[in-house]
């Protein structure tokens, strides 16, 4: 068989050695080979830096995050394909669905985030304007530019799709060209997907490099401009940090080990409430998915000390149904680890824990019955639960069986629990099943710090939850301590680890011409055209209008009250209103003054501007009292065209004063624009 050929510097290239064989988890037949034998990892690094990172830096945020769209489309129209040989890795459809789908999710979810979470351009605007200065004429504006290296990412063998997906994605719309460094065991699988990404040519080429097999002297190219994204084991990741060439060159490094996860049951729950069932259902679940290989899967079940014999016995039943075998066939619920090393690794971890705890279901030494399967071929395990009664004891918070192994432990109280949980000295995911707020509170503020994400499940989330088990692109993957001390993921914040975020301090014309944002105390270009006559195309940032001034009187203030029923008192009551210590005296409802100011600074024909969709930062900064005039002024402020729509987003600056030239009223406007060539 030949070996699997690495795709770099634009070209498939073969190795030129026969390469190490890898096996077919299920039935131990040869599926590929691997090696790296005269390949150049230094000039994939060189190509990426060079040849690739400035064309995808030519494109904007909005046009990457489309790119990765399409992408997802073209995957998740070949998973089918990717389903039958993510079996022969050991897992079943569902593990599969698991590392493809949720993959391809990844994809989709970063380019909805690109679109509507960023700029139609090439720099990011970080958090508001700082004023640093009386006369507003010196601004700070943190910004962020993608990092001009190679986005390299060291993978687990456990999610061969997943893994290189959820580090993709952030780093493309960030502008990063990806190196995947996958784990040999199931490196075939990531091969297949990277020939599907290159075949489709969707990306510009070069986005994405793979190099299967050992990367050689790789580490010692990364520059500064490179970040390295690893997930593996804790040990790897020690010699990964502290590799002499990241040091000294002060690499982006993260890592997502693996961790001691644990989950908690509330002592509101009885054998016959839905948390118990929850728990134990979640529990089963965590240790069968990936037949347990998962970064984030339950290793520690803590239980109040009175339920631990019922709990045990519930999930001893479940576990007694799993139908472990081929995974290909519909009939099996767990399939085999990923290679006979780790299934080895899975006993010597056992062996570890049986010195503190006893095992009270499942021995992965003696031959067990299978689904369609050999016990001698494939790298099978039956899932095993352990019962550890002392949960002083160090084994179950410090020994990981990476396989379908859980502890359950008793605990005394909140206070216990939260020391147990906190034992894991840093993981991925905890879990809270409880429906008592008293008991989630001290646990999720008690352990918070010990952990990356937390669930909190029962009776009210459970039919929509999604599980202690499942990182989402929204939320952050990572956790401090033995998991790594990474994130990975978090939404926008993923994107962000690709790039520099530079803090600019400047005037406020040269700030919105960098940035293409109109910022506060700039130019500002008020027209013979309204701004809401201008298309989308014609409309600059810094056009403005001016509308007022306009007398808020007494009666306006009174009609208002009674026509929305707003009757409160700071508007309607003399006297009560003259004793608050804010107003003295009467004032305009804050409502009042932005619908006047609409009412003064549109434009009523019927034209471009589609729809106000919304306000945001709106503050009311001076009281407006029955006599005031007012004035507003409207600036276009940030102008985002939608790609494949015709119209786009307008943000405008409003900004509310009174006769004294005081603001009453900041805010954004947001609107919807039309475009005049709907095609652009
Ligand atoms: P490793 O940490 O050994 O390997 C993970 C990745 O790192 C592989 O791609 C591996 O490739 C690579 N790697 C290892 N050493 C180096 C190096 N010096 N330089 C560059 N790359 C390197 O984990 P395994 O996959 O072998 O699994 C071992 C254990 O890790 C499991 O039993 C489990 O406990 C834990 N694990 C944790 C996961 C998590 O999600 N956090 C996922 C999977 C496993 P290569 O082998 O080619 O060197």
């Amino acid at each position: 068989m030949e070996p699997l050929r690495s795709y770099l510097a634009g070209r498939w290239q073969r190795p030129d050695a026969a390469g190490t064989p890898l096996h077919d988890a299920a039935t131990g037949q040869e599926v590929a080979r691997i090696s790296t034998s005269g390949l150049d990892p230094a000039a994939a690094l060189a190509y990426g830096r060079e040849s690739v990172g400035p064309a995808l830096r030519e494109l904007t945020f909005h046009q990457r995050a489309a790119l990765l769209k399409t992408l997802a489309s073209h995957l998740r129209e070949h998973r089918h394909e990717l389903y039958s040989l993510s079996a022969r890795t050991g897992a079943t459809k569902g593990d599969s669905k698991f590392d493809i789908d949720g993959g391809i999710g990844v994809l989709f979810s970063y380019s909805s985030k690109g679109r509507r979470e960023m700029p139609d351009d090439t720099v990011y605007v970080d958090g508001a304007t700082e004023p640093l200065s009386k006369q507003g004429t010196f601004l700070g504006q943190h910004i962020a530019t993608p990092l001009r290296g190679v986005a390299v990412q060291i993978n687990a063998f456990n999610f061969p799709v997943w893994g290189p997906l959820e580090k993709l994605a952030p780093a493309f719309v960030a502008g990063m060209p990806t190196l995947i460094k996958p784990a040999p065991q199931t490196a075939y699988l990531t091969h297949r997907l990277v020939e599907l990404i290159v075949e489709s040519g969707i990306l510009p080429e070069g986005s994405v490099q793979l190099l299967c097999g050992d990367p050689g002297d790789l580490l010692d190219h990364l520059t500064e401009q490179d970040t390295l994204s690893f997930t593996g084991s804790a040990a790897t990741a020690r010699r990964l940090r502290a590799h002499d060439n990241v040091v000294r060159r002060g690499v982006r490094f993260n890592a997502e080990a693996d961790s001691l996860n644990c989950s908690i049951l509330g002592p509101d729950a009885t054998p016959d409430s839905p948390e118990f069932e929850l728990f134990v259902r979640e529990l089963v679940t965590e240790m069968t998915v990936k037949a347990g290989q998962k970064c984030t899967a339950v290793r520690r079940a803590f239980v109040p000390a009175e339920l631990a014999d019922e709990v045990t016995e519930a999930v001893r039943r479940r576990l007694a149904d799993i139908k472990v075998g081929d995974p290909s066939s519909g009939e099996v619920d767990m399939g085999a680890l990923a290679d006979p090393e780790q299934r080895e690794e899975v006993r010597r971890s056992l062996k570890a824990l049986l010195e503190s705890c006893r095992l009270v279901h499942g021995d992965p030494n003696t031959p067990f019955e299978l689904v369609d399967a050999d016990y001698e071929q494939g790298a099978f395990v039956p899932p095993m639960l352990l019962r550890c009664d002392d949960p002083e004891l160090p084994q179950p918070h410090e020994v990981e069986a990476f396989g379908p192994v859980s502890t359950i432990m008793p605990y005394r109280d909140a206070e216990h629990a939260v020391e147990l949980a906190r034992r894991g000295h840093g993981s991925l995911v905890g879990s809270v099943v409880s429906a008592d707020p008293d008991f989630v509170r001290t646990v999720v503020t008690g352990a918070a710090s010990q952990h990356g994400r937390m669930l909190v499940l029962n009776r009210h989330d459970s039919a929509e939850s999604t599980g202690h088990g499942s990182p989402l692109p929204q939320l952050a993957h990572g956790g401090p301590g033995r998991a790594g001390g990474g994130e990975e993921m978090a939404g926008l914040r993923g994107v962000l680890h690709h790039m520099q975020r530079t803090a600019v301090q400047a005037d406020p014309d040269t700030l919105t011409s960098l940035t293409r944002q109109w910022m506060p105390g700039s130019a500002r270009e008020t027209t013979a055209v309204h701004p809401f006559r201008k298309h989308l195309e014609r409309l600059r940032v810094g056009d403005s209008v001016v509308g007022g001034p306009r007398t808020v009187t007494r009666e306006d203030v009174r009609r208002f009250a009674e026509f929305t029923g707003d009757e409160f008192y700071a508007h309607t009551d003399e006297e009560a209103a003259a004793a608050n210590p804010f107003f003295g005296g009467l004032v305009a409802h804050g409502y009042l003054v932005v619908s006047f100011a609409a009412g003064l600074f549109v434009a009523p024909e019927s034209g471009p501007v589609l729809a106000n969709y919304g306000l945001e930062n709106l503050r009311f900064l001076t009281p407006t009292y029955p006599g005031d005039e007012i004035t507003v002024t409207l600036t276009a402020k940030r102008i985002t065209p939608r790609h494949n729509a015709d119209y786009g987003e307008v943000r405008w600056d409003a900004d509310v004063t009174n006769q004294d030239g005081e603001s009453v009223a900041k805010y954004d406007v947001l609107t919807l624009v039309a475009k005049e060539n709907p095609s652009e």
